[in-house]
């Protein structure tokens, strides 16, 4: 069984009903998986709870880094519960009452308490991503709002409602989420997402709540309201990491302006040193296909050409009937990308990300320069908080990135970024005996042989877990010792 990979574009999937068993989930990490998500807005926290153990014991039987992702539901505004799918025309009118959990006749309940004070008539209404169109044609600001039909002809059961252009009273961090980030915080999860981020405040208080509860988790903002647009560089510089969200981004704003955004939102976090995942519909085909469409295969290598540093799977691997094969899929479609395409390598060389430290962020340019020049093998990052290794990948090196932390959590971290693979050392005496160490590593791991260049980075002195200033260039010997 091989789970080690050098691929260097990374996969998030979704995990749910379909990969609930260890086997699947097993055969999903041996296809490529590198991030597994936890889905909030679905299941509770005992089925969370069951995913999670399944994947802390696979990267402890098989010494594997697979990452947690938390995705919070956030505010998520949902039709409530109907007995039955409830027919429609266009031009006729239904409406939507916040304070009834059961539909009567034409009237159905929607699960947003203060929807009739939020709205004006005029607004637009997307209901089930946009396949039901609607509009606001009365609301008594307290409790009923009654919508004409544009278009679609069904509303069912528990759909999402989307507000593009209504100021949404509800703050970011429901009391769900709250309540969530409890699981997050006792099972140091490595990253959780926020839904519906509208300002960097909202990215702000959930770092303060985690470092309130002495947690360990990065945060991700979630990009799919149009105020996030107008806020995003506050936002790529209050994050972790930023998702790009298209499902819900395609409904928030005209779905023609998703590619432009895509490409936008990519190249500010690639210029800010900033992890960034392209999400939904990526390969939504395999669903039910074995195989994913051209279109789909296109849409996963662009992303890559792009910049993003992983692409996600939602359903395709969650309820889906191939969560293996998409996996598998996917992967095999990044690797060509990065075998073919020598523009993908080398980027964001001649600057410093805005708010980093400039003589460590020098060194690792610099670090990458020399990787460049020489066709290194590899550029070996010692590092303890992961800064390192995330703004080495900054630079898109084409050599593999190799970080070793004695930091347990951010092996897993790393996982989530371009182009790092981490490995557990806890040996930090002397800057000559760790970069012998680490080789030998990568010796015994047939990741390096003789011959080959490595780059190596760290701090001196090394005990002082300080940032980057140090860069020694080697070439691994036959045996022994690998000093230039
Ligand atoms: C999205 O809208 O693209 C997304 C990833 O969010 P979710 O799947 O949580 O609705």
């Amino acid at each position: 069984m091989k789970l080690f990979h050098l691929r260097r574009t990374k996969i998030v999937a979704t995990l749910g009903p379909a990969c609930a068993d260890k086997k699947t989930l097993l055969s999903m990490v041996e296809a490529g998986l590198d991030v597994a998500r936890l889905n909030f807005s679905h299941s509770d926290h005992e089925v969370h709870r069951k995913s999670l153990q399944m994947v802390r014991e696979i990267n402890q039987k098989y010494n594997t880094n697979i990452a947690i992702l938390q995705d919070l539901q956030g505010p998520k505004i949902r039709i409530g519960d109907l007995k039955e799918p409830l027919k429609i025309k266009a031009g006729q009118t239904i409406t939507l009452r916040s304070d009834i959990t059961e539909p009567d006749g034409k009237t159905l309940p929607i699960q947003y308490d203060t929807f009739a004070q939020d709205v004006e008539v005029g607004d637009p209404i997307l209901i089930d991503d946009g396949k039901v169109e609607c509009v606001v044609a009365e609301t008594n600001k307290k409790n009923r709002v009654t919508l004409k039909i544009i278009s679609g002809d069904v509303i069912n059961s528990r759909k999402g409602v989307n507000l593009p252009q209504t100021k949404i009273s509800a703050p970011t961090i429901t009391e769900k989420d709250f309540k969530d980030m409890d699981f997050a915080i006792e099972n140091n999860v490595e990253w959780v997402a926020l839904s519906f981020v509208r300002t960097a405040d909202d990215i702000r208080l959930l770092k303060e709540l985690i470092r309130l509860k002495n947690g360990t988790s990065n945060v991700i903002a979630k990009i799919e309201k149009p105020e996030a647009l107008v806020n995003i560089d506050e936002i790529i510089h209050a994050s972790d990491g930023i998702m790009v969200a298209r499902g819900d981004l395609g409904v928030e704003i005209p779905m023609e302006e998703v590619p432009a955004w895509q490409k936008r939102i990519i190249k500010k976090c690639n210029a800010a040193g900033k992890p960034v995942i392209v999400a939904t519909q990526v390969m939504e085909s395999m669903i039910e296909n074995a195989r994913p469409t051209r279109a789909e295969a296109n849409d996963v290598a662009n992303a890559l050409v792009d910049g993003a540093d992983a692409v996600m799977l939602s359903g395709e691997t969650s309820v889906g009937k191939y969560p293996v094969q998409v996996v598998s899929s996917m992967s095999r479609i990044l690797l060509s990308v990065e075998k073919e395409d020598d523009s993908i390598y080398y980027r964001n060389m001649n600057s410093i990300p805005t708010g980093a430290e400039p003589l460590s962020s020098s060194v690792i340019t610099t670090a990458c320069t020399l990787a460049r020049d020489t066709s290194a093998k590899a550029i070996l990052g010692m590092t303890h908080s992961g800064y390192t290794a995330i703004k080495l990948s900054r630079c898109r090196p084409k050599a593999q990135i190799y970080a070793f932390t004695s930091n347990r959590p951010v092996l897993n971290m790393l996982n989530l970024i371009w182009g790092v693979r981490a490995f557990f050392y806890d040996g930090f005496v002397s800057t000559d005996d760790t970069i012998q160490d680490v080789h030998e590593i990568l010796k015994e791991k047939d990741l390096v042989s003789a011959g080959d260049v490595l780059i190596n980075t760290g701090s001196m002195p090394m005990h002082e877990h300080g940032l980057t200033n140090m860069i020694k260039i080697s070439r691994v010997r036959e045996k022994g010792h690998v000093r230039n």
